[in-house]
């Protein structure tokens, strides 16, 4: 009896220590993100020629540029998270960042939530079609799909007017996709900010061809949440104007905007290999280290609720099971938006993409760990454990020395599998701007409109790494364990 309540004790105080061990990090690191002066900037994905990727993997653009002579003009530090437009403004109500460039449209339902800077520069949205379009005018869109960019103004006039030209409007996260969407022809339309576009056709990526006249024109500026950041703002405000006053803000509009601006868009799967390899290679291996972290700490919570679902404490064993069942029950997504928006916004504690997403993966892979877990010891047949027993063994020493070793054979397939899910889950990140190999994909596409060729190189890089490790980690097992 004595023997079994030490066993219950040691087991709580296991979990207890891991929980804390592994939440421990994530606090100190948000310490440190709350201490230090570096200012965390949210920016869109892709927006060129405000926010993109260049074949180096460097972010780049005026809203770039123009950030970055400020920061230098008046001494501040900064940090960039790449999450697409609405992700950012969402990161910035929930405070998980100080501001947001995003080539962001200063309107007034905004200025009731969000500071803004000065206007530095200043545009208005417009409908486009594909240059063979038969669309010729706003009438010509009844009947048709325009595709948009949630929470942009663009989106807020293409709704504002989808009941007079009698068009649908469907929503995407990124420009990407938007064009993406025009291209393969589920719609006819798309509308964005006119510079954007018009980057977009003058680079040679996509033809578009213009319909009507621009609209709801606005000035672009930074923002940050009421109240908040307010010396950022004047910083930021005193930087434009210096930058202004040296000729450094035309320079940097002219390199985007002027006439021989706008390198080439590259075509087909080896110049694309050949122009973003160290792009891609640094995405996957983003994918590989997390997905590894995620499966480690997923191993030691999963193993332990495992046991847990497998005791014969009634408590420990219902706590056990509602971790699982929660876990099954929340899709990846809602889970990963939680962590990284919500929990920022309950409880004032922050966490970078990079944890947010090791949280989010090994949260849900330590579900499914556990029960491998308990159909690992469940598949031991019971006279073993009878046998155990009557020779004298305690339960604990039955699990340790009987059950265990013979179950852990049983398991290791699963756990392999179990692996390569969360490393293919990994790519589900790239909502909460997680630069890992998907997202890798979606920025560079967003530069070479390429989306046929790279989703293949892409997928033909999971495949392969897939592979790779499966064989390698078959061989460990033969090699190690039979
Ligand atoms: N200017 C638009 C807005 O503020 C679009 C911004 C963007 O898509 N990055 O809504």
């Amino acid at each position: 009896m004595m023997m079994k309540d030490k066993f219950r004790l040691t087991s709580i105080l296991t979990v207890l220590m891991m929980v804390v061990g592994v939440l421990l990090p994530f606090a100190e690191l948000s310490a440190q993100d709350q201490t230090d002066k570096t200012y965390v900037f949210a920016t869109d994905t892709t927006f060129a020629p405000f926010e993109f990727q260049d074949a180096e993997g460097n972010f780049v653009g005026i809203d770039m540029d123009l950030l970055d002579a400020i920061a230098k003009d008046q001494g501040f530090d900064y940090e960039m998270r790449p999450l697409g437009f609405n992700a950012a403004v969402q990161a910035l109500e929930s405070g998980q960042v100080d501001a947001v460039i995003a080539g962001m449209s200063i309107t007034d339902e905004r200025k009731q939530v969000f500071d803004f800077s000065d206007a530095y520069f200043s545009a208005g949205v417009q409908f486009a079609v594909l240059e063979n379009s038969e669309i010729a005018d706003l009438e010509g869109l009844s009947g048709n799909t325009v595709a948009v960019k949630t929470g942009t103004s663009g989106a807020d006039t293409a709704n504002s007017l989808k009941e007079e030209y009698n068009f649908d409007v469907t929503q995407f996260e990124d420009s990407v996709n938007m064009y993406e969407d025009l291209q393969v022809g589920n719609a006819q339309a798309v509308i964005e900010d006119y510079p954007v576009m018009a980057y977009a056709a003058q680079t040679g990526g996509i033809d578009l061809r213009f319909i009507g006249e621009q609209m709801a024109v606005s000035d672009f500026g930074v923002a940050v949440q009421k109240g908040q950041n307010a010396e950022l703002i004047t910083m930021f405000n005193d930087g434009l104007n210096n930058i202004r006053l040296s000729g450094e803000y035309d320079e940097i509009v002219s390199n985007y905007l002027g006439e021989d601006s706008g390198a080439s868009a590259t075509t087909g799967v080896i110049s694309l290999i050949q122009e973003n390899g160290t792009t891609l290679l640094s995405g996957l291996w983003t994918t590989i280290w997390i997905s590894v972290v995620s499966i480690v700490i997923a191993m030691i919570l999963g193993i332990t609720l495992g046991l847990l679902r497998t005791s014969d404490n009634r408590l420990l064993e219902g706590l056990a099971q509602i971790y699982i069942d929660i876990m099954r029950g929340v899709p990846m997504i809602v889970l990963a938006f939680f962590v990284y928006f919500g929990i920022p916004q309950i409880t004032g504690l922050q966490f970078s993409a990079v944890i947010a997403g090791i949280i989010t993966l090994s949260l849900n892979a330590a579900a499914y760990i556990a029960e491998i877990v308990r159909g690992g010891i469940q598949a031991v047949n019971t006279g073993q454990s009878e046998a155990s027993r009557s020779l004298g063994l305690s339960r604990s020493q039955t699990m340790r020395h009987i059950i265990l070793p013979q179950a852990f054979k049983i398991m290791i397939p699963s756990f392999i599998n179990q692996f390569v899910i969360t490393m293919k889950d990994t790519s589900i990140l790239s909502v909460i701007g997680l630069v890992e190999l998907t997202q890798t994909g979606r920025i560079i596409i967003a530069r070479t409109y390429q989306s046929g060729a790279m989703w293949l190189i892409v997928g033909v890089m999971y495949i392969l790494i897939i592979t790779l490790l499966t064989r390698l980690s078959g061989n460990i097992e033969k090699k190690y364990i039979y």
